[in-house]
């Protein structure tokens, strides 16, 4: 079976968010169970590679579409300053370049799997200009949406540089409030839809997650499966991380105790084991749910008598937030507003909890993350949140967080308290963190799940 992945982005060439790690590990997760794929990436300044074709693992190659003017500049899709003017012209041009270049090797391709809007105008392309194409005729198409909330979206006047026919801008088609929208086009025109986790596909049927697009999915919904993302094992390993104090294991989860202290060393807290360590790693977006951190933060650090540690970027708003409480919480709490790779994995390992409340979240990297390094996730019951994290029981042992569900502080601090509940009992607790890191969120699982989808839709018959 083979394969083509088209996405904006791919790890280690290019990354702005989830996309990059998806497009990155699956292709060679798929590799292992026989799927033979190869990928196309825009060359952007970023890809400092000569060739314009590399090999990722054993086999999977990965294509670059090359244009100096489209792609040779700084930022993916924009900078700062906002957007890329041309973002329509560079994606049709990604779009149309892949189909050529398939073409021009005459290479048997079963299904093409296409990421995000950016890749959204492949399979309509497919079912319009080549249509009769004899190359692509047995070709299934395969979209995942990684996040809803980013549809590609142009004003009509430019319809005419995407070379479809005029009577696509239409609600059948791309039209969107008198606009060009590439998502919808994708979900529309693809064999099969895929989103990152299976609540997650069932919430974007709704009006409140929607997105103005809940009406098509749900006319879609018997092609809509969700898969939940893996993460990478090998970069994620309290076994064999470097950056972290004391690397352990679940046999000798007491370490863990080590790297509480280096972390709190490492942010100006107090070093005291007693006091109950919850991190927060994150975009600093309202998506987040960080307005409901905020808001809970009075109660959790004076009430409760937390310590906090906070690592993340985004909205200018949240900058200066907790910038401000930097000072009121001098050896409790540790707000830090930057990018930072090696902190992040000190807060997974060093953290007691670590806290994702959500608003939306498609899958979520940080609390399959924070599981696999023993740390207990304290989530808000939405998209992968629901389907990673259950409210653990100290009763039957069942579960592996504390989960809430209405989303308002007091259903947060609510959970927070759950959790200390727990903590008070450190045989529990131990406990807790052994069943957290024996957790399997590997790509492996979700490869397999993918080759399923690949398999059924090639085997169906086309009417
Ligand atoms: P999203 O892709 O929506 O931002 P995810 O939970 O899927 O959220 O993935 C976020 C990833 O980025 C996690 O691996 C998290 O550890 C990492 N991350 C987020 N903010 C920072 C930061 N400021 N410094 C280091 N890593 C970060």
């Amino acid at each position: 079976m083979k394969v083509v992945f088209v996405a904006s982005e791919l790890v280690p060439f290019a990354k702005t968010g989830g996309l990059a790690d998806v497009a990155g590990a699956l292709p060679l997760a798929l590799e292992k169970i026989g799927v033979d794929v190869v990928a196309y990436l825009p060359k952007y300044k970023c890809v400092t590679v000569d060739r314009d074709e590399t090999v990722l693992g054993k086999t999977v190659s990965v294509r670059f579409i090359k244009h100096k003017k489209y792609f040779y500049r700084d930022g993916l899709y924009g900078t700062e300053r906002g957007d890329h003017k041309d973002n329509l012209q560079r994606f049709t041009y990604f779009c149309q370049e892949v189909l050529k270049d398939l073409k021009a090797r005459n290479e048997r391709v079963d299904i093409i799997h296409c990421h995000d809007w950016q890749a959204a105008l492949i399979p309509v392309y497919l079912k319009t200009l080549y249509r009769n194409d004899p190359f692509f005729k047995d070709v299934k198409t395969v979209f995942t949406v990684h996040n809803l909330g980013y549809q590609g979206i142009f004003p009509k006047k430019l319809f005419n540089q995407t070379h479809l026919p005029k009577a696509l801008f239409s609600i059948d088609g791309l039209e969107f409030y008198n606009n060009i929208n590439l998502l919808k086009g994708g979900l529309l025109f693809s064999d099969i839809l895929t989103t990152v986790s299976p609540t997650y596909s069932e919430e974007i049927k709704m009006r409140e997650f929607g997105y103005g697009l809940d009406g098509v999915l749900r006319v879609r919904s018997d092609s809509l499966f969700g898969i939940l993302n893996g993460i990478d094992q090998v970069s994620w390993n309290p076994e064999t991380d470097e950056t972290i104090a004391a690397p352990f294991n679940p046999g000798d989860i007491g370490k863990k105790l080590i790297n509480k202290r280096d972390l709190q060393r490492e942010c100006g807290l107090d070093e005291k084991d007693s006091a109950p360590l919850i991190g927060v790693i994150s975009r600093l977006a309202d998506q987040k749910g960080i307005d409901l951190v905020a808001n809970a933060l009075t109660a959790l650090m004076e009430e409760l008598g937390i310590q906090f540690v906070l690592l993340g970027t985004g909205e200018e708003k949240y900058h200066k937030l907790f910038q401000d409480l930097a000072e009121r919480y001098r050896g409790t709490g540790s707000f830090n507003i930057r990018f930072d790779n090696a902190l992040a994995k000190k807060i997974y390992a060093g953290s007691d909890f670590f806290l994702m409340p959500s608003k939306y979240e498609p899958c979520g990297l940080g609390q399959m993350i924070s599981l696999r390094y023993g740390t207990i996730p304290i989530v808000r019951k939405t998209g992968g949140l629901a389907d990673t994290v259950t409210e653990y029981n100290p009763e039957t042992g069942s579960g592996n967080g504390f989960v809430f569900e209405a989303y308002d502080p007091r259903a947060l601090v609510s959970a927070v308290r759950r959790a200390l509940s727990v903590f008070q009992m450190p045989a529990k607790m131990d406990e807790l963190r052994r069943i957290a890191m024996n957790e399997d969120f590997s790509w492996g699982r979700s490869a397999g799940e993918y080759k399923k989808i690949y398999t059924e839709v090639l085997s169906a018959v086309t009417v």
